[in-house]
């Protein structure tokens, strides 16, 4: 099933650019999904280049664009590798598009320089921490089987003590359900302003999430952050929850295709979100799929920057096999979901890896990450209201 950029509309842009450094990790998290991340493979400057002259031949670069270096431990490479990337992407990409670099880091390699690098270029950062050490330490240890909580600390010290503003991305398993609260002090005693919350996803070599069977600690879980957000006068914003309360208030805006519009969800939208491997391989959909074997989608890759354009790729036999799934995922959500002009249908990748197929609807995922936090925020707000007329 191709599909003709002419078919959409608005025209596909692209917002994020997940570009693949290195496919390499210091540390060894027992959740992990990355299979690549022994190699210490490198992208060449030339793939960096290629990756972002396409988006402008392209016409996929907007006014706006967010070029994020993940899938790996972006900071095993050197700050010169960073300084001509930067150099680069803003040379192929003119100045009719701003560009923010972002890197999802462990914060184990922090130091000085790397902070004064990243202030520099005004690199957004995410901190990759489970939050306090008897959560985080189970499971991110590095090579040696160490803990690794210690170092992410000094790091984020760091980064506060030269001013770089952080984020923070927490995977949640069922340990952390039991904790809501040490949870929740820790960010705020870090002087952290918006943590993500993960779960740990069934995903890649992953294959078993602690979160099944324990959706209703993980529904309490996210009442008491509710909680807890809201009496911090918005100290600590849990992502999860900020996002519900957005989709609650205020429809999501639609895209066009094939004759209906569609709620706009980027992780289902041919090229709104593009991810290109340390090789120069790119793809579409949910940047995870990035590195991962699969019997019918091999590498998930669409094509390869230096052989071809985004939109050249829409045409091939790669593109056509996982748009049919991604689509066809799409209407399977939207006719049996009541949440479906909240969500748009879900995450491709979680699909797969859930339910062995790309053209099923619910998943834990969903549930974890769009429904439950929904229903907390809408319940809330009901309260509220109720509280009120009772006034
Ligand atoms: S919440 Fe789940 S089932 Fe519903 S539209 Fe989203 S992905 Fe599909």
């Amino acid at each position: 099933m191709s599909l003709a950029v002419a078919d959409v509309t608005p025209a596909p842009q692209t917002r994020l650019l997940v570009l693949q450094g290195t496919p390499f990790c210091n540390i060894d998290c027992s959740y992990c999904y990355l299979p690549g991340r022994n190699s210490k493979a490198r992208m060449a400057i030339d793939t960096v280049r290629a990756a972002a002259r396409r988006l402008r031949e392209d016409g996929l670069a907007g006014s706006e664009l967010t070029v994020c270096w993940h899938a790996g431990e972006p900071l095993v490479l050197p700050i010169a590798f960073y300084e001509d990337a930067i150099g680069a992407v803003a040379e192929a990409l003119g100045t009719a598009t701003l560009v923010t670099h972002a890197v999802q880091t462990n914060a184990t390699l922090i130091d000085d320089a790397w902070c004064r690098f990243l202030r520099r270029h005004g690199v957004s950062v995410g901190v990759s921490v489970d939050g306090p050490a008897s959560l985080h330490d189970r499971h991110r240890r590095g090579r040696d089987g160490r803990p690794t909580h210690a170092a992410v600390e000094r790091g984020m010290r760091l980064l506060r003590a030269h001013g770089v503003p952080l984020h923070a991305i927490a995977v949640v398993t069922r340990a952390t359900l039991a904790a809501p609260d040490a949870f929740f002090d820790w960010f705020v005693d870090a002087g952290v302003h918006e943590v993500g919350c993960n779960f740990d996803e069934t995903e890649g070599r992953h294959r078993r999430s602690s979160l099944g069977g324990h959706e209703e600690e993980h529904a309490a879980f996210l009442r008491r952050l509710l909680e807890r957000s809201l009496a911090s006068g918005g100290r600590l914003v849990v992502r999860e929850l900020a996002a519900a309360w957005s989709r609650v208030s205020a429809a999501l805006p639609s895209w066009h295709h094939a004759g209906r519009d569609w709620p706009d969800n980027a992780q289902v939208m041919p090229l709104a979100l593009i991810t290109v491997a340390a090789n120069g391989d790119f793809g579409t959909f949910s940047p995870e799929f990035i590195g991962q074997q699969h019997p019918r989608f091999g590498s998930f890759a669409i094509g390869n920057v230096h052989h071809q354009g985004y939109r050249e790729a829409l045409r091939g036999e790669a593109f056509a096999r996982l748009w049919a799934g991604v689509y066809a995922g799409m209407q399977a959500c939207a006719r049996g979901c009541a949440y479906f002009a909240h969500c748009g249908g879900g995450s491709p990748v979680n699909k797969l890896y859930e339910t062995g197929r790309l053209d099923s609807a619910e998943t834990l995922y969903c549930r974890s990450m769009l429904q439950r936090p929904f229903d907390a925020v809408l319940a809330g707000v009901e309260r509220e209201l109720a509280a009120e007329a009772l006034r």
